[in-house]
């Protein structure tokens, strides 16, 4: 199903992002304002809202966007443990603070000191 929402126009390449990651389900790309020195968006190719909208079939791709998500913050800037490390967010709804109706998570790390505002 073709969406006019601005991460499926990113996920077409519709509209540019420097993307770090791409394959057939996933894209993963650096957050326009960042809120920390490594600032990611890991998203779904495909549209759904948020989190609330997962469903029990949803358990298989959503397992792998979980664990890619690692994958891409140790490749692309975030230290490695026991220091290092990232957070992950996915804010759901306007109480949640989610401005993009597309599913993502913020993936967020490097050096200390920033805020947790993401
Ligand atoms: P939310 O508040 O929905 O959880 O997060 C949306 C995020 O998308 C924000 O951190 C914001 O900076 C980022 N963002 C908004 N517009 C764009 C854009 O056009 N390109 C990129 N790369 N990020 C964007
Ligand atoms: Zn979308």
């Amino acid at each position: 199903m073709s969406h006019d929402c601005l991460f499926c126009k990113i996920a077409r390449h519709e509209i540019p992002a420097r993307i770090v990651h791409e394959d057939d389900e996933f894209l993963a790309f650096h957050d326009i304002n960042p809120a920390a020195p490594v600032h990611l968006l890991l998203i779904p190719k495909h549209h759904l809202a948020s989190l609330a909208e997962i469903g029990p079939a949803d358990g298989d791709w959503l397992a792998r966007m979980l664990r890619l998500a690692p994958e891409i913050a140790f490749a692309n800037g975030c230290n490695p443990l026991p220091a290092g490390g990232f957070r992950l967010v996915s804010n759901t709804g306007t109480e949640g603070g989610q401005e993009i109706d597309h599913l993502h998570f913020h993936i967020l790390g490097g050096a200390r000191p920033w805020s947790n505002r993401a």
